[in-house]
């Protein structure tokens, strides 16, 4: 008796127990913002558990209302559903499909899980819906940051790098071309310097929104960053051929954009072409090539295209080696300065001297300054260049000038780059104390590209300059703007005449009407005038006749070594 109701007491503890729990995960499951099914195979019993409202405005009494289910995913989710909502009929365990609920645009994914019993017939189904969506949306907005460029809406690198790639890959089955359209606004950097970088971006997604235009399933167009843009072009030809696609963005910029707050402007763009299988095989070296040949058109005077062609190619990858190899020439100073001779043509005595850069590099082959100071330019080392030639230019003639008290005028060539720099007046006056030179004996010789940039400031520097005593001389004077009227407002001592009007100065008339005004002009705004590259007897004997005041070149004098100025100065005594 007693064990019986012990045994009774035994049960209703377990019971009770085992209703607590049942509570206690119901009030669990309830609470959970997941929705349960639950579905017993022995006794057809069917149970909804959690939050299946949140997801659906319908409920499920039986196993065939879950068919109701599927009526609201879209509509590419309904077969992988179905699938998995009947798993048992597949043997499988365990299976997981996500879907797009129609009416909410829910993202969620299904969980279902079945037990079998030993002989694989199953016991119990139960499938958990659960909500994704704020996964999904996280999950989209790095999908479109990987592909996409944020400012511009259009594809960023990467992935146009993916998809000409793959366009390679078919190209080569079928033989096809694929064309690469390397982009770049011209000027932007003064864009971003004068109107900001807010107006910048402006500019950068006006011209992406012109470029998208002309995206279809064989075009794919790419912003890479700040103001590149590539376009890929799969089997061009008719409206989506290179000339068409140049075309159509010339033409839409031949309308002026508004920026907000600004005044109208007008954009052009430098455009390289590249094709493979002509160029290059693969989708990098594509891309490599395009914007190479664009670099060309932007030297070429910007707002044109250039197509690719091998000798560009040639010629950038030896530029590459020459800016490698200047990086370790800077480090070394591996330089020596050569002076050029310059004399009264009158008199024939000596003037003064250029002062000229030369460069052998390792192998001891001579790199010709006309080459590698553009480079210099480019990647900076002109400034420690610029400075050792200063610097070393006036070691010599101060050495000079100990030794034979001669009043030279020491000319040096002055980079457009250098000349901007702000410590650039400081620094000459410090190293004129230094080796106390007098500043009227030494001439800086400027381009006139100098001032196409900002005119008045570089005016004003001239000017400090020449309060300082210094002289400014304008080199290559007739290759630049070539106008003789805004001549008479530049502060300067001399006007160098290129050496082109004095290859033909003897035998042609127009050169010879030109060099004769050019002298005319110079004389009446008490300029001195020097003529470059005087190779003849006859060029010296003409420009004696027209009183050029200096000559320069290889008749009387090449550029000559430190050495070789000694003895001159040796002479002259
Ligand atoms: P540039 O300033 O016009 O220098 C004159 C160039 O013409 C020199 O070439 C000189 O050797 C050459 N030349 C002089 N007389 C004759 C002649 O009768 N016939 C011929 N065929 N050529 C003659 P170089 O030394 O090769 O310099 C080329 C250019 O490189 C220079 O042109 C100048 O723009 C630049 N450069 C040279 N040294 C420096 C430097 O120290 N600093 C900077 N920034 N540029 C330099
Ligand atoms: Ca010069
Ligand atoms: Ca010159």
């Amino acid at each position: 008796m007693d064990e019986l109701r012990y045994q009774i007491d035994l049960l209703n503890a377990m019971n009770q127990k085992l209703s607590r729990n049942e509570k206690a995960y119901r009030a669990i499951l309830d609470t959970s913002s997941n929705a349960f099914l639950y579905y017993s195979f022995e006794d057809d019993r069917l149970e909804v558990i959690g939050n299946w409202s949140f997801f659906f405005d319908f409920s499920i009494k039986e196993v065939k209302d879950v068919t109701q289910i599927l009526e609201c995913v879209e509509e590419k989710y309904v077969l992988p559903l179905r699938e998995i909502a009947y798993l048992e009929k597949t043997g499988i365990e365990f299976a997981i499909q996500e879907a797009m609920l129609t009416e909410s645009k829910k993202w969620i994914e299904f969980e279902v899980t079945v037990n079998y019993n030993e002989l694989k017939q199953p016991l119990e189904k139960i499938l958990c819906v659960r909500d994704i969506t704020k996964f999904k949306m996280q999950n989209d907005e790095l999908a479109y940051m990987a592909y996409y460029d944020i400012l511009t809406g259009l594809y960023n690198r990467n992935y146009f790098v993916r998809v000409l790639g793959e366009w390679l890959r078919k190209a080569e089955a079928t033989k096809d071309v694929v064309a690469v359209m390397f982009i770049d606004i011209d000027d932007f950097r003064k864009i971003n310097d004068s109107l900001g970088i807010i107006a910048g971006d402006e500019v950068v997604q006006l011209f992406g929104q012109q470029l998208k235009e002309f995206e279809s399933d064989k075009v794919i167009v790419s912003h890479f960053n700040s103001d590149l843009y590539c376009i890929a072009i799969y089997a061009p030809y008719g409206n989506r051929s290179v000339e068409f696609i140049y075309n159509s963005i010339c033409d839409n910029l031949r309308k002026p954009i508004r920026l907000i707050g600004q005044e109208e402007m007008n954009l052009s763009v430098s455009v390289g072409v590249a094709e493979y299988p002509e160029a290059a095989g693969t989708a990098l070296e594509l891309i490599n090539c395009a914007e190479i040949v664009m670099f060309r058109a932007k030297n070429q005077g910007k707002g044109t295209i250039q197509y690719f062609d091998a000798k560009i190619l040639n010629e950038f990858l030896e530029n590459v080696t020459i800016e490698n190899k200047l990086k370790d020439a800077v480090y070394n100073e591996n330089f020596s300065l050569y002076f050029q001779p310059q004399f009264e043509t009158s008199t024939k005595t000596l003037r003064g001297v250029e002062a000229l850069i030369r460069w052998k590099d390792d192998k001891g082959s001579f790199i010709s300054p006309s080459v590698f100071i553009p480079i210099a330019e480019r990647n900076g080392a002109i400034v420690p260049i610029g400075n050792w030639v200063v610097e070393e230019s006036l070691k010599a003639y101060a050495a000079w000038r100990n030794k034979y008290n001669y009043p030279l005028v020491m000319s040096i060539n002055i980079s457009a780059i250098q000349y901007k720099r702000p410590d650039f007046v400081a620094n000459l006056m410090r190293l004129l104390e230094e080796y106390d030179i007098q500043p009227s004996q030494v001439e800086l010789e400027i381009t006139e590209s100098v001032l196409i940039d900002d005119f008045a400031r570089i005016i004003d520097k001239m000017r400090v300059l020449r309060n300082y005593g210094l002289r400014v001389s304008l080199d290559d004077f007739g290759t630049g703007f070539s106008s003789l009227s805004y001549l008479k407002n530049l502060p300067i001592d001399t006007l160098k005449i290129d050496k082109s009007f004095i290859d033909t100065v003897v035998c042609d008339n127009s050169t010879k009407v030109i060099t004769e005004s050019i002298i005319l002009m110079a004389k009446k705004l008490n300029f001195e005038t020097v003529a470059e590259g005087v190779e003849t007897e006859e060029q010296y004997e003409y420009l004696k006749q027209i009183k050029c005041d200096t000559i320069q070149g290889y008749l009387f004098g090449k550029p000559s070594s430190f050495e070789e100025i000694e003895q001159l100065l040796e002479k002259v005594e």
